[in-house]
């Protein structure tokens, strides 16, 4: 057992009062992640509370526990967020690993006197936890936390309802088992999720086929008007501007997903998507091969997230923040040049 585990072991070994949060705007892996991990202390005995910093997907609303979630606002119920960071005996920050991207409860968590433990898998974690499970080698928080729950010895209270919430995160996570963190590892701890009797196909079309009608309008639109290749530099971008979210009715997560066509393109080797959110222009960054957008992110726009998916943002307009892109790209032209789109297969093992 890792010192991480059986500190952790230690903590849980009498019923607390547990927070658990995870990153601003929570995708599948973040709130999968929670919600499993939630589910799991309660079964032990806990009181868990998860509280998100943000509003996520309505494709997200179908994991066991999405009813209790506590959404942070900071107008309505701070007092009681509040509360709960305080009342905590153990905070858990999941999916993340900078303070910075849980807002306002990022003060709240720092402040707190609880003793926080961190499970998460992006590059350089900050270091405001006491136990940490950071490993930038895991496909998602979800691997993370099955094997936390395994090591501990509770595979066994791994349940459907978990399961599928786990399952959600690493399908994502992975891009669908495609991106090069889809490890052996992986692959068992999906054969094992599938022991918990999880519903692959309903969990994927719940994820991935079950957009608003003008949603799909949305996208032939960005795809038909918005898309713009620089060939030159193997790279292909997005720019949405408040009136074109509105025209469409864009609803939170509603633009996740978009930048990926981009990166879909042959050839493409480095995608962005520009969002202006009028208090922000929020960007995501995608990559196939060695062009680290993680770095790209940290360097230029305050972000960071993974080797070849990171997200970031500027407080300029939507067109100078693209002109401000479109800059950068000639200092990286040479690697964004030399980077094969396509990854070069593993010679097969001679027989
Ligand atoms: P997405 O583009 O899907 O929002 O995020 C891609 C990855 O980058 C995710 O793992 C996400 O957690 C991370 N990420 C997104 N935005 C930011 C940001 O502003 N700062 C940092 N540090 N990471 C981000
Ligand atoms: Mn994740």
């Amino acid at each position: 057992m890792s010192t991480s585990v059986s500190e952790l072991q230690a903590l849980l070994a009498q019923p607390k009062q547990v927070f658990i949060t995870t990153h601003h705007k929570p995708d599948a892996d973040a709130l999968g992640s929670s919600l499993a991990w939630a589910s799991y202390l309660k079964k032990k005995g806990h009181s868990v509370t998860v509280v998100t910093p943000s509003d996520y997907p309505a494709f997200l609303n179908w994991m066991q526990g999405n009813d209790e979630v506590v959404v942070y606002e900071p107008r309505q119920n701070d007092r009681q967020v509040r509360d709960l960071v305080n009342r905590a005996e153990l905070i858990f920050c999941l999916d993340f690993n900078c303070l910075a991207r849980i807002n306002e409860l990022g003060e709240y968590v720092r402040q707190a006197s609880g003793t926080k433990v961190l499970i998460d898998h992006h590059q350089r974690p900050e270091s405001f936890a006491d136990v940490s499970f950071s490993n930038p080698q895991a496909a998602a928080t979800a691997e993370q936390v099955f094997e936390i729950i395994r090591d501990l010895g509770d595979q066994d209270l791994v349940d459907q309802g978990m399961g599928e919430a786990l399952y959600a995160g690493i399908m994502t996570d992975t891009g669908s088992f495609r991106h090069p963190s889809t490890s052996r590892n992986v692959h068992l701890i999906i054969a094992e999720l599938l022991n918990a009797h999880i519903d692959l196909a309903s969990v994927h079309r719940r994820i991935y086929d079950s957009h608003s009608e003008i949603r799909l309008r949305f996208l032939g639109y960005i795809l038909k008007d918005k898309l713009t290749v620089k060939r030159e530099f193997n790279t292909a971008y997005i720019a949405v501007t408040q009136q074109e979210l509105r025209d469409y009715d864009s609803k939170t997560g509603d633009t996740e997903g978009l930048v990926n066509y981009a990166l879909s393109i042959e050839g493409i080797v480095f995608a962005a998507i520009f969002i202006d959110r009028g208090s922000a222009v929020k960007i995501s960054f995608r990559s196939v091969g060695d062009f680290s957008v993680s770095d790209f992110s940290r360097s230029h726009f305050e972000g960071g997230g993974h080797h070849n998916a990171s997200g970031g943002v500027s407080y300029q307009s939507l067109d100078a923040t693209v002109e401000r892109f479109l800059g950068l790209l000639p200092t990286y032209q040479a690697q964004l040049v030399s980077t094969p789109a396509v990854p070069v297969a593993v010679a097969p093992p001679v027989a």
